[in-house]
């Protein structure tokens, strides 16, 4: 309990728990498992350090893209908390149009940030065979007699939706899987409004043993479920302003180890803000986080040789959802080689992709012509029930919607757009499927 009370006291000397609303806790988090096992926020800091030696040693395996299975695990109470499968299918959109540079909002970026901005060559994938190898769409739905997971004043609570022992639901194997929880984090206490949290590695494979204290079952990601999704119609009022399905995508990225851009200096505590910073040489120094707000003028530190902004368009910053649009150079060489030194089994591609019929694969759903002029036909090897059609375009916005509802083993649609590339992506209730069809 002393621990737990130093603890406290340095959280509550930082300037985003004085916040009414508290974006993330993954500092915190860190801050909370160090107190339980001592070592661990060193472990992360030797991590990021040898990630960082990698990614300066040698150039990133640069035009791999990294495929990341993903399960979704929705933990709900109220039936308003188990959101649709729907918008965790704009979630998953939402992170590979960000993580592939492909977010139509890149033309928002300012002019001096253009040449860092960079396509992190990332791709999510709901898994489609969970841990025992039976077919899944890559999301579970589990009710939970908890009012909600918003951790008590001491912080305790943070991960207890990540444990069925505390009506929670159990992680599947997280050297394999991202794990993303879904589920109310802010619960009644205005004060205290989380919308999400991470843990970054805490090990690489090329360490000595036992240099790292983790704890994996507890690796992964949690997310507000009134901000997941690009989208949510829950996203109101205050919410609003993470409306664009980006706390994941913030999220993601502590979860392959990047830190805020601001560093999280503790002011409180005698440290300069424009001194701690958050590693990275292409992120320029910021003395604090852009507090949910758009502020194109804010400029907290004088950098050397030019001075530059503050970039609150970093994915990694507090800014507005509508207001992010980037990752730097630096921040992706630091993701990529989390990859392939902390997270390397995530991406061996050993989970398949989640489909729309256990029997059957992505690649036995033919569309024809393709390239088409306009109509197309899309055949199925069985009868399979499909509720939706959607034509996305290459910025993952939904141009067509054909709601379907019924068993088809073919059907016919005209896209009736102008000429391109696009995705077309049957859903229902077991997943997803998309095609990629050109239009001449
Ligand atoms: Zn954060
Ligand atoms: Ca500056």
């Amino acid at each position: 309990m002393k621990i737990r009370l130093t603890v406290f006291a340095l959280l509550l000397a930082t300037t985003s728990f004085s916040q009414s609303i508290h974006r993330c806790a993954t500092v915190n988090a860190i801050q909370l498992r160090d107190a339980e096992t001592p070592g661990y926020a060193s472990a992360v800091n030797r991590t990021f350090e040898k990630a960082k030696e990698i990614a300066t040693r040698k150039e990133t395996n640069a035009g791999v893209v990294y495929q990341v299975p993903v399960v979704v695990h929705i933990v709900y109470n109220s039936p308003e908390e188990n959101i649709p499968n729907g918008l965790v299918y704009a979630q998953i959109a939402r992170l590979n149009r960000d993580y592939r540079k492909m977010n139509a909002d890149t033309t928002d970026t300012r002019t001096e940030f253009k040449p860092v901005a960079a396509d992190a060559e990332i791709e999510f994938y709901l898994a489609g065979t969970d841990p025992d190898g039976n077919p899944t769409g890559g999301i579970t739905r589990t009710q939970t007699s908890r009012a909600d997971f918003a951790p008590d004043f001491f912080g305790n609570g943070l991960d207890d939706v990540k444990q069925s022992s505390l009506e929670g639901v159990d992680s599947w194997d997280t050297d394999n899987y991202l794990n993303i929880w879904v589920c109310d984090l802010v619960g009644g206490n205005p004060l205290f409004q989380l919308f999400g949290f991470a843990y970054p590695p805490a090990t690489a494979p090329n360490w000595p043993a036992g240099s790292a204290a983790t704890s994996p079952e507890l690796e992964g990601v949690v997310i507000h479920y009134e901000v997941f999704g690009d989208g949510n119609p829950l996203a109101t009022g205050a919410l609003s302003v993470s409306d664009k399905g980006r706390t994941a995508v913030h999220e993601i990225g502590h979860y392959l180890g990047l830190r805020h851009i601001w560093g999280d200096a503790n002011v409180f505590l005698g440290e300069d803000g424009c001194t701690v910073d958050d590693g990275i040489d292409d992120t320029p120094n910021a003395a604090d986080n852009a507090a949910q707000v758009c502020n194109f003028n804010k400029n907290t530190c004088t950098d050397t040789p030019t001075d530059v902004p503050d970039m609150i368009e970093n994915y990694m910053d507090y800014a507005q959802d509508q207001c992010m649009n980037l990752f730097t150079q630096g921040q992706v060489d630091i993701m990529r080689s989390m990859l392939e030194t902390a997270r390397t089994e995530l991406v061996d591609g050993s989970v398949a992709p989640s489909s729309i019929d256990e029997r059957v694969s992505a690649d036995q759903i033919a569309v024809f012509p393709n390239p088409a002029k306009d109509v197309v036909q899309i055949q199925l090897p069985t009868e399979i029930e499909v509720e939706n059609i959607l034509l996305l375009d290459i910025n993952g916005r939904t141009i067509r919607f054909f709601p379907i509802n019924r068993f088809i083993q073919s059907t016919v649609v005209n896209l009736d757009v102008p000429a391109g590339s696009y995705l077309l992506q049957l859903q229902n209730a077991e997943g997803l499927v998309n095609k990629r069809v050109v239009v001449y």
